[in-house]
């Protein structure tokens, strides 16, 4: 597997999973994406499923959950699961939030992208092809997460997060960094007419969406329809990084829905402040 400058696979105790490395030599933020590596969960949600969803057994899902946050060194009564349902709803998570979808049910009937000023509050989004993006502005102390299938990429969730840190949080967008993490790649997305046109009529005809002749099918880059968005947002090109990795071309190491036909378990992207000194 080819990785994209800055982005590196690491295995601790048996999990793997991926980090940027710009991010990682930060004291005051923990992150990560974790990979199918490392988990207690068996059959086509082997091993690290994190999804209670996925007809595993809550129990092994827990299991699942505390491997990450040892590794992480971040609590479990921390966490605070998203509840997606690929719309484009961004919520403000605050300290008494933690626990939320894990510990006892979600404050929100959705939440397809979350952001967070708290420090030891540990976001999490789920993920199997979908696009995990993460944000960070190193110095403002704020952190957030969002989810993007093709109806969130072509909804502009990335645009509804960052309209939140610009107005209602001060952030200035030059300091505003984004990783867009493992994810169905142009190479497996395949979509039918239906969907590429409502990405034609969103974007107009733009290089991230291609016709095969050969197929009579689209294919769409939801990295690069991501980064246009976030580039028409005022992100500076240079501080989005993009892993460059199709989780259905490495099924070995990633869950795909795609690839899968439906039976596989779900990733989780983690991202939390620590307080300098604190252990979460
Ligand atoms: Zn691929």
């Amino acid at each position: 597997m080819d990785l994209e400058d800055h982005f590196k696979l690491i295995t601790k105790h048996k999990l793997s999973y991926l980090i940027f490395d710009k991010w990682q030599g930060d004291e005051g933020l923990v992150h990560c994406f974790t990979t199918k590596r490392g988990g207690v969960s068996t059959g086509c949600l082997s091993s690290l499923n994190l999804g209670f969803n996925r007809g595993d057994n809550r129990d092994f899902v827990i299991q699942n959950y505390q491997r990450v946050c040892d590794v992480l060194q971040v609590d479990l009564k921390s966490l605070v699961l998203s509840r997606q349902v690929h719309e484009t709803n961004v919520v403000k998570v605050e300290a008494n939030d933690a626990g939320n979808e894990i510990l006892h049910s979600s404050k929100w009937e959705s939440a397809d992208g979350m952001y967070t000023r708290e420090p030891n509050i540990t976001l999490v989004t789920h993920y199997a092809d979908c696009v995990p993006l993460l944000f960070y502005a190193p110095g403002h102390s704020i952190i957030g997460m969002t989810h993007a299938g093709w109806r969130g990429t072509a909804g502009e969730i990335v645009k509804a997060l960052i309209d939140k840190w610009v107005n209602l949080e001060h952030i200035p967008k030059d300091a505003i960094q984004v990783v867009i993490g493992p994810s169905i790649g142009m190479c497996c997305f395949e979509v039918g007419e239906e969907v590429a046109h409502e990405f034609t009529t969103r974007f107009g005809e733009q290089s991230f969406i291609h016709y095969d002749h050969l197929t009579d099918k689209y294919h769409i880059d939801l990295w690069q329809c991501n980064k246009y968005i976030l580039m028409a947002c005022g992100i500076k090109e240079e501080n989005i990084f993009t892993s460059g990795i199709c989780t259905s071309c490495h099924e070995d190491l990633f869950f795909s829905h795609r690839k899968s036909n439906g039976k596989r378990g779900t990733h989780g992207a983690f991202m939390a402040l620590r307080s300098l000194g604190d252990e979460l």
